[in-house]
């Protein structure tokens, strides 16, 4: 054999090495990506999982109770949405199908912003330590009926009682899970405007300081979506609760998927 001939062939195998490395390669930089992409899921799916059974760093639910009203609950919709933030919000069922109010456009509103609607009563007028079965079966039902006529794809699942009163038997048998507070703002006290009808920073500030000097991780805060007041305070609150870190999240997502029916919550178990 020449010494060229040799020369080429040399090269030529280089080539076909080169050829067939590079292919390697290739097939590895896909399975990389591939990899990664599919790490990427996993974290994600993981996340969504472990978020679900336990949220991470600091975070509190946030509830109104007594709506739907067409323009405040909407408002703070909005000043959830700014953040990012979700809310539960636990509805009054004759203030929601147009008997006595007709909010079924702020209760749509809320749900399509990505918070958690809920039952309070139908009527808001009994107990329910007090009312016969038959009434406060009634309470429940209607009220989960004209939610679900409005929002007909919103999962039902959690039910506040009246004045949080309800008979330990009533909460065990419930088909859903009965949700208190830890955090009261008390802001039906502190609802009036002032003297010549100006808007009362006293009494924001009030609601204000009844929550921020309380709360903590995992606690359920208390508030009220039908009072001006509650709405100027919400948008006090969630910038002072973003800028101490703290997520805010429906009640569901506190919870996640420890939540049972029956059981009565206060705030995350810990
Ligand atoms: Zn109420």
């Amino acid at each position: 054999m020449s010494k060229h001939r040799k020369f080429y062939r040399a090269c030529a195998l280089i080539l076909a090495l080169s050829f067939v490395f590079c292919l390697l390669c290739g097939c590895n930089a896909e399975d990389d990506t591939e990899r990664e992409t599919s790490n990427k899921n996993k974290t994600t799916s993981q996340k969504n999982e472990n978020s679900q059974n336990k949220p991470q760093g600091k975070v509190v639910a946030l509830t109104y109770d007594d709506g739907p009203h067409n323009v405040r609950t909407k408002l703070i919709a909005d000043e959830l949405e700014k953040y990012g933030y979700h809310a539960t919000f636990f509805v009054v069922g004759n203030r929601v199908d147009g008997k006595t109010y007709n909010g079924s456009a702020a209760l749509k509103y809320v749900y399509e912003k990505g918070n958690e609607v809920a039952i309070h009563g139908y009527t808001h007028s009994v107990y329910y330590d007090e009312c016969d079965d038959a009434r406060y079966g009634r309470e429940l039902s209607r009220t989960y009926d004209a939610i679900k006529e409005v929002v007909p794809d919103a999962k039902v699942r959690l039910m506040r009682p009246i004045g949080g009163r309800i008979t330990e038997d009533r909460t065990s048998e419930c088909d859903y899970s009965v949700i208190m507070w830890s955090v009261d703002s008390e802001d039906w006290k502190y609802k009036g405007r002032g003297e010549n009808g100006e808007l009362a920073e006293e009494n924001i500030n009030t609601i204000v300081e009844n929550v921020m000097s309380q709360v903590k991780s995992g606690d359920i805060i208390l508030m009220h979506d039908i009072y001006e007041n509650t709405y100027e305070a919400t948008k006090i609150i969630l910038k002072r609760l973003h800028d101490e870190g703290y997520d805010v999240v429906s009640v569901s997502e506190l919870l996640g998927s420890r939540a049972k029916a029956g059981t009565k919550y206060s705030r995350l178990p810990s």
